[in-house]
């Protein structure tokens, strides 16, 4: 039996075979090759690469059937010139005779080292080759290892997933059926991966550090999602004691539904409102069994992140209306494209930057493509029609931005009207506030907007200069820094001194240890994964405004988050119960 400890990152117990998916770490072996057999390693190498020319082949033929094929297949052109090049073979015959190692590893170190040098140069071109020498060598590797490549989308049977770390692309398109849990080495609490994970309620612990290169196939393991601990081949006593507290945490979850029907209303009678938020519209069902109120949060790059491509004006018509129509009336918050960052979307070009959190994302890229924002902006005001939508714009860093997007809004909405297409003239605006310098500005931009939603996953990170899906800096990641619980505070206070209303869509308005502290701070509006929304209800529903107004009293004169933290733990474990987490 072996023990892993990480960081817990969505609730919930799993227990399960491990199934390790290593797309894009794979473990290559190393192994010295006697002299006499360093012919069949060349050959064995020339086959992989003729293997993978083929597969090409094969795909360029494929791409060659559609106009859109053909317009996006010129990668394929240079990854067959790449595998042709007599450099790249040259290379690798050379460094073969010289250190004697099996072909998969001296390939593996040509590679890292040729990309290690192209990251670092100033040329922008030949960084962004980096993607592409990676692709090709992967596929090279794959024949070497006589790995197939397998797809999430394809694990039929009840598994653990481990893995170095996912891409939300490859969350998304995940079978979530099959996958009961999910461990990885990489990512931190607000993560894509996590928030997914969260979405979709499967248990998952992340940061485990190497945990992908020590678990086998096959092997037991049971993710304690609410502990952040990994137990891998359990001793009889553990794996009984796990069921047990698997049990527990299903009648815990089935208690709080009986609050489905009721108000998020604090005792001295303050209407709370809890909303959802959503990364795909098949998540509506579970927003509809889990007592919302609406959706704060849609997260609608992860249409654009799918399997199938980029969505066309008609496909994001037909997922708005969809959601809309679904959710009994209720207002549902669209955030426009916020693509960048982690959330790579390779057919609007894979952004290859320096420091792509701080790069070319969201809004920024929206405005630098009117094409595609004006295309997503018509899809969502013709589906304004269909119930209530308000449209929320990402990553706004101060008001030449929101006038800018508001701009473009006002000459889509125009050109409807010349064209007598319906959609809801008074369809509500508002931003994410996640860039400090936009907090710094809230009352600045409060005077144009409708409404705020705090996103406090970039609005942390920014803060405290701590890159969210870092794992080795995941101590630093503090919601109670008094730094952000000040910044809150003037954001929340801007927003009513304007007379509009202020949410939170980021991660901390569904940690139930922070549930007070925001409700004191004079938050309307909590939007959080449907699975939390009853118990950060239950807390909601325990408490009184008085008392949240005198514990945020106390917290707001504290100097370390550390005091903080010690402070409402202790507080939350004994007046609501919430140890859990
Ligand atoms: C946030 O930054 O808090 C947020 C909700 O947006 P995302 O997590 O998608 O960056
Ligand atoms: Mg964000």
């Amino acid at each position: 039996m072996q023990e892993f400890h990480g960081i817990s990152a969505s609730p919930g117990i799993a227990i399960g075979p491990a199934f390790v998916y290593l797309e894009d770490n794979p473990r290559v072996p190393k192994y010295e090759v006697a002299f006499e057999d360093l012919a069949s390693e060349l050959e064995r190498f020339r086959t992989a690469v003729r293997r993978a020319g083929e597969e090409l082949e094969a795909l360029r033929e494929q791409a060659a059937e559609t106009e859109k094929g053909k317009k996006n297949a010129g990668f394929l052109d240079s990854h067959l010139l790449m595998l042709e090049d007599p450099e790249f073979h040259s290379n690798v015959e050379q460094r073969l005779n010289e250190e004697q190692m099996n072909v998969e590893w001296i390939l593996y170190k040509a590679i890292q080292e040729l990309i290690d040098r192209l990251g670092s140069t100033e040329d922008d071109y030949l960084r962004e080759r980096t993607a592409d020498i990676r692709d090709v060598s992967k596929r090279v590797l794959n024949h070497l290892m006589h790995r197939e490549r397998i797809s999430l989308a394809d694990i039929e049977t009840d598994v653990i997933l481990v893995a170095h770390d996912l891409l939300p692309s490859d969350a998304v398109a995940m079978n979530k059926r099959a996958i009961q849990g999910i461990v990885t080495d990489a990512g931190g609490k607000t993560s894509h991966t996590a928030i997914l994970a969260r979405s979709f309620e499967i248990p998952a612990v992340l940061g485990l550090s190497s945990i992908s290169q020590e678990v086998g196939y096959g092997q037991t393991v049971i993710v304690d999602g609410n502990r952040g601990r990994v137990v891998v081949d359990p001793d009889e006593e553990t794996y009984n004691e796990y069921l047990r507290v698997q049990q527990e945490w299903r009648r815990h979850e089935i208690q709080l539904m009986d609050l489905n029907e009721l108000p998020a209303e604090t005792g001295d009678g303050k209407l709370i409102q809890l909303m959802a938020n959503i990364e795909v519209p098949e998540e509506v069902d579970a927003v509809l069994t889990h007592g919302t109120d609406g959706i704060g949060l849609y997260r609608s790059e992860f249409l654009f992140l799918r399997p199938q491509g980029l969505p066309s004006e008609e496909e994001q018509y037909e997922a708005y209306s969809h959601v809309l129509k679904a959710i009994d009336n209720k207002p549902v918050t669209i955030r426009t494209l916020d693509v960048g960052g982690d959330k790579v979307v390779p057919e609007l070009g894979g952004f290859a930057e320096r420091n792509p959190i701080l790069g070319w994302r969201a809004i920024r890229f929206c405005l630098a493509r009117p094409d595609l924002f004006k295309q997503q902006l018509r899809a969502l005001l013709r589906a304004s029609v269909h119930g209530q939508l308000r449209i929320m714009f990402p990553m706004i860093s101060g008001v030449e931005e929101l006038n800018q997007a508001l701009e473009v809004l006002e000459e889509v909405k125009a050109d409807l009207r010349d064209k007598d297409v319906p959609f809801d003239e008074s369809v509500p605006v508002g931003l994410m506030i996640e860039v400090p310098s936009a907090a710094m500005t809230a009352d600045i931009l409060a005077r144009r907007a409708d409404f705020f939603s705090i996103g406090t996953n970039d609005l942390i990170q920014y803060t405290v200069a701590v890159d969210r899906g870092n794992e080795r800096i995941a101590y630093l990641y503090e919601p109670f820094h008094p730094g952000v619980l000040r910044l809150l505070r003037m954001v929340i206070e801007s927003a009513h001194g304007s007379g509009i209303s202020v949410g939170m869509c980021g991660e901390m308005a569904g940690d139930p240890l922070a549930t007070i502290v925001l409700l004191g701070l004079g938050l309307d509006e909590f939007s959080m994964s449907a699975s939390v929304v009853p118990e950060v209800k239950r807390i909601i529903r325990s408490t009184s405004m008085a008392e949240a107004q005198e514990i945020v009293g106390t917290v707001m004169d504290m100097k370390s988050y550390d005091e903080v933290d010690r402070y409402v733990q202790n507080l939350m474990e004994r007046r609501f119960d919430v140890s859990v987490y």
